[in-house]
């Protein structure tokens, strides 16, 4: 490694042939262990660029010296100059993708779905006309002043500033801090959004990840189409998301499940916003806080027709992998007990460490030892709005069985 070049020179490093296949097939990180050679010590967000073995061009990425995984590609394939009209372009071209999803029946969805998009630790929500930036890596810091030009392009009333929690005190030594309106007006109170025609508010500030789970939307679609008559359990409800669906789709009652009592107060409003559908003002409502885990097992009189589990990731690294499927198999047993004859058990999972195979696998080995007759009718993975482009980046998946007498 050269030490003696001036700092102004650009970031060069030579990565090992192994990451040279994987970034040419379009993976978009670089773990330190991955550098063979570095022409000198680079900053965090500097763009570092990457060449193979015979000294041609390979990709471009942000720097971080702090993490293990040292670049994240930006771009890969023919030299490209990164400058704002770049990024311009590039926003552009993300945005446009969206294009079918955003209505007048639906006004939230991602916009950005971090380096699946080119947009390495970097996440933006539209909820109506309030973006919500969260930003995973501290490569961005010296760029959200660039950011925010970026997102007044899109015309927000205002941009609220989300940053994980391993990066917000990189972040305060710039004046930044979680939950900063960074562009526009301040909010007060929940944003009330339409997601397929249904009025749902989103606690853009304090609320988890940006206020609402938008990855779930297709599957509460499909739950809708389910509900008709039915009691419908919502476990792991937070803010009623699938609950709505249900009541709208024809449910005699829902019942949210969740531990959290702010997640339970929001999924009350987000009936009380809706209560002007007919079909939604007709369904029984009822919330109970508890852990799910224990009201399953604890409570095997109440019966239910469709049942949604959708817990939090149950597997945060991967040595945690075999105990997570362990842990959905008896979610989804316990759960069963709960299920009439005719009941239809909608599953889902959010561990990036759990494979959609190895989920399904275990739901589905788990419904043959319960002896009753069942059918896999479905199974899903990410939303168009929620693109995944390598192994790493896919985390959602979700099945639905339906039993019979
Ligand atoms: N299905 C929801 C998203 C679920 S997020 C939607 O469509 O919006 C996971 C939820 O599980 C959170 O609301 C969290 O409060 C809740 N949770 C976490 N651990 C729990 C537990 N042990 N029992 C019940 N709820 C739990």
């Amino acid at each position: 490694m050269k030490r003696d070049m001036p700092a102004s020179a650009a970031l060069r490093c030579r990565v090992t042939a192994a990451s040279e296949t994987i970034i040419r097939r379009g993976h978009p990180w670089v773990f330190a262990n991955s550098i063979r050679e570095q022409n000198r010590a680079g900053t965090a967000g500097e763009l570092a660029v990457l060449y193979d073995r015979n000294d041609r061009f390979l990709a471009i990425g942000l720097f971080d010296p702090e993490s293990p995984l040292r670049i994240r590609v930006l771009h890969a394939g023919k030299p490209a100059q990164i400058n704002e009209a770049w990024w311009r372009a590039r926003l552009e071209a993300t945005v446009a993708k969206r294009a079918g999803l955003l209505d007048e029946r639906t006004t939230a969805c991602r916009l950005i779905n971090g380096e699946s998009e080119g947009w390495p630790g970097l996440v933006l929500d539209r909820y109506g006309d309030v973006l919500v930036l969260k930003l995973y890596t501290v490569a961005w810091l010296s760029r959200v002043h660039l950011l925010m030009e970026l997102l007044r392009t899109l015309n927000p009333k205002t941009v609220v500033l989300r940053l994980s929690r391993n990066v917000q005190s990189g972040f305060s030594e710039s004046g930044y801090s979680d939950r900063q309106v960074i562009v526009g007006e301040p909010v007060n109170g929940p944003v009330v959004f339409l997601e397929s025609g249904i009025r749902f508010e989103a606690d853009v500030i304090s609320g988890q990840k940006t206020g609402f789970f938008l990855d779930q939307r297709e599957n509460r679609r499909l739950v809708e189409t389910l509900a008709r008559g039915a009691d419908v359990l919502n476990a792991f409800s937070f803010s009623g998301g699938f609950s709505l669906y249900a009541a709208r789709g024809g449910a005699r009652s829902v019942t949210d499940l969740d531990i959290s009592a702010h997640a339970l107060a929001s999924a009350q409003r987000n009936f009380a916003l809706n209560i002007g559908d007919a079909a939604t003002a007709n369904c029984r409502h009822e919330t109970i806080q508890a852990n799910a885990f224990d009201w399953l097992e604890e409570n095997r009189g109440k019966q239910f027709d469709v049942i949604a589990l959708d817990p939090p990731s149950l597997a945060k690294r991967e040595t945690e992998r075999a105990g997570a499927i362990g842990a959905y198999q008896k979610l989804a047993a316990s759960a069963l007990a709960h299920l009439r004859k005719r009941g239809v058990l909608v599953a889902a999972s959010c561990s990036a460490h759990v494979t959609a195979e190895e989920f399904f696998d275990a739901i589905t080995a788990m419904a043959k030892t319960s002896q009753r007759t069942f059918s896999v009718f479905n199974t899903t993975r990410h939303a168009s709005d929620h693109p995944a482009t390598f192994p790493e980046a896919e985390y959602l998946k979700c099945i639905y069985l339906r039993f019979k007498p």
